[in-house]
């Protein structure tokens, strides 16, 4: 692939699918703004890009915060140009069974992915549309169709589906594309997470989950930044609107 260099925004960039992204963007090319929570963890991802040669930034913003977002995306703008992709990896779990499960713990899910998507994709859009190009990559999730102690996170995952197709009707006559990628298994501290809260070593954990996987392993992050660099590029340009099940097997 031979990009036209952009300015590219991943959030929850400083570790995981976010990080594996801004690495991947960076070798695309583009200029990346790495964003997480703390601008430190942050910073850690950029370094690692300029070390590679590339050019990255590192800002620290909760995306359920609006007034964070509107100045965390005026700074990528001024810093780096208008930004032109964006990608919505931010994200936490809160597990519990439904009987369990705290009124925090629903709202801080939807908190960072549904709104935080949606204060993210609208901070950037008038830049995306006024330059008539755009790509927006939401993380969904395998788990949209539905997880034993994710109420929360499988419903904040199906609604970030539906939030894609609107996005992508509403923007696609600006040039601007919206796409969701659906990770199944993949290896990460939050899935590290996952396996503490049930009990069992990572590893352990990790080749169940792989049983159960027709490709007979666990996902990377680069599986993933792989799918939402090819979403970014400028030839998917007529690929819009579309779940991606990024998951060793098939899911729809
Ligand atoms: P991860 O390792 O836990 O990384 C998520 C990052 O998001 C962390 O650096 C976290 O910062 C940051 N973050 C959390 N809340 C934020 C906020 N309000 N504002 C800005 N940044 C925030 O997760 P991951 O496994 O790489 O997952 C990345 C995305 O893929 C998530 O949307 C997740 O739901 C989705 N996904 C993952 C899997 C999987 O198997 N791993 C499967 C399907 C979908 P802190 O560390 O400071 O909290």
């Amino acid at each position: 692939m031979s990009e036209t260099p952009r300015v590219a925004i991943v959030t929850g960039a400083a570790r995981g699918i976010g990080a594996a992204t801004a690495r991947r963007l960076a070798a695309e090319g583009h200029s990346v703004a790495v964003i997480d929570l703390k601008q430190e963890d942050a910073q850690h991802t950029a370094e690692e890009i300029t070390a590679a040669g590339g050019t990255a930034i590192a800002l620290g913003a909760d995306v359920s915060d609006a007034d964070q977002v509107t100045a965390t995306v005026n700074q990528v703008a001024e810093r780096l140009g208008a930004p032109a992709i964006l990608v919505n990896n931010a994200g936490v779990i809160r597990d519990n069974l439904l009987f369990k499960m705290s009124e925090e713990d629903w709202d801080a899910v939807m908190g960072v992915h549904l709104r935080g998507s949606f204060l993210m994709s609208r901070a950037v859009q008038s830049h995306m549309t006024s330059e008539g190009w755009g790509r927006i990559v939401n993380l969904s999730s395998a788990s949209a169709q539905g997880n034993r102690g994710q109420a929360n996170y499988s419903a904040a995952k199906a609604g970030l589906q539906g939030f894609t197709k609107t996005l992508a009707i509403e923007l696609g006559k600006f040039g601007v594309t919206a796409n969701a990628v659906a990770p199944g298994f993949i290896a990460t501290d939050m899935t590290k997470a996952t396996a503490a809260r049930v009990g069992m070593e990572f590893e352990d954990f990790k080749n169940a989950a792989a049983e159960s996987i027709p490709v007979r392993r666990a996902g990377t992050p680069e599986d993933v930044a792989a799918t939402i660099a090819f979403l970014t590029s400028e030839e998917a340009g007529f690929v819009s609107g579309q779940v991606i099940y990024i998951a060793g097997g098939p899911l729809d």
